[in-house]
């Protein structure tokens, strides 16, 4: 799962990213309100955690664009402890929750777990494509009932190509979505991930007919097979 980080100061960037990816997430981060809302409009993110005093453009005001605009991905907005009236406005513009500096990362991961399973109901936590099943929230995949042991990058790659069952997705697409610094989209390391995964199914043994569910679209890139 994606999430977007936007806060200024560095040292809380840090500790906030790497709690996050250490729990599986890939983790995009903005310093600023511009780049930030830029980002929250044009990419997907499974949350969006935005602090409210930002330079550029402030946490309030891109909630408020979003929003009017029709963007739903849940939002935890960061406040300082003196901004009471600015965490009732966010939750009145359609925040989702709030946490007020300073915090544990441990506190931020919960709230973020949280969120996404109060969001289930709009969005499933398990998904199921014919025998494979991937819960979004436990971070198990299981292939004809047995499990499959994937690693966080090929966990979210599987689930990516997952979400949308018959559609091409682009090496770049799946590089944007799945890995967390724009790579050189020549690399080859979305094959190689696929061919992990590939090898990782086939091992567990049983009859799929020897088919893959991830296709290769050649000079293109992957397809979920549409299974029954
Ligand atoms: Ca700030």
């Amino acid at each position: 799962m994606k999430v977007l980080l936007v806060e200024d100061e560095q040292k809380i960037a840090g500790f906030m990213s790497a709690g996050l990816k250490e729990q599986g997430f890939v983790v995009e981060h903005c310093d600023n309100g511009i780049d930030g809302y830029d980002r929250a409009s044009a990419g997907s993110f499974d949350v969006i955690v935005l602090d409210i005093m930002l330079p550029g453009r402030d946490g309030l005001s891109i909630l408020k664009s979003l929003r009017k605009s029709g963007n739903v991905t849940p939002i935890i907005l960061l406040t300082a402890r003196n901004e009471l009236d600015d965490r009732i406005e966010g939750l009145s513009m359609g925040a989702d929750d709030y946490l007020a500096k300073p915090f544990f990362v441990e506190e931020l991961i919960a709230r973020v777990m949280a969120l996404l399973r109060r969001v289930s109901g709009e969005r499933q936590n398990v998904l199921a494509v014919g025998e494979l099943r991937l819960d979004r929230i436990s971070r198990e995949v299981t292939w004809y009932g047995q499990s499959v042991d994937l690693t966080g990058r090929e966990f979210n790659l599987v689930e990516y190509l997952m979400r949308s069952p018959g559609r091409v997705l682009t090496r770049t697409q799946i590089l944007e979505h799945v890995w967390d610094y724009d790579f050189d989209p020549s690399t080859n390391v979305v094959d190689v991930c696929i061919q992990r995964i590939r090898k990782k199914m086939a091992s567990i043994g049983v009859d799929a007919g020897g088919e893959s569910p991830i296709e290769s679209v050649r000079g293109v890139g992957y397809r979920f097979r549409k299974l029954a």
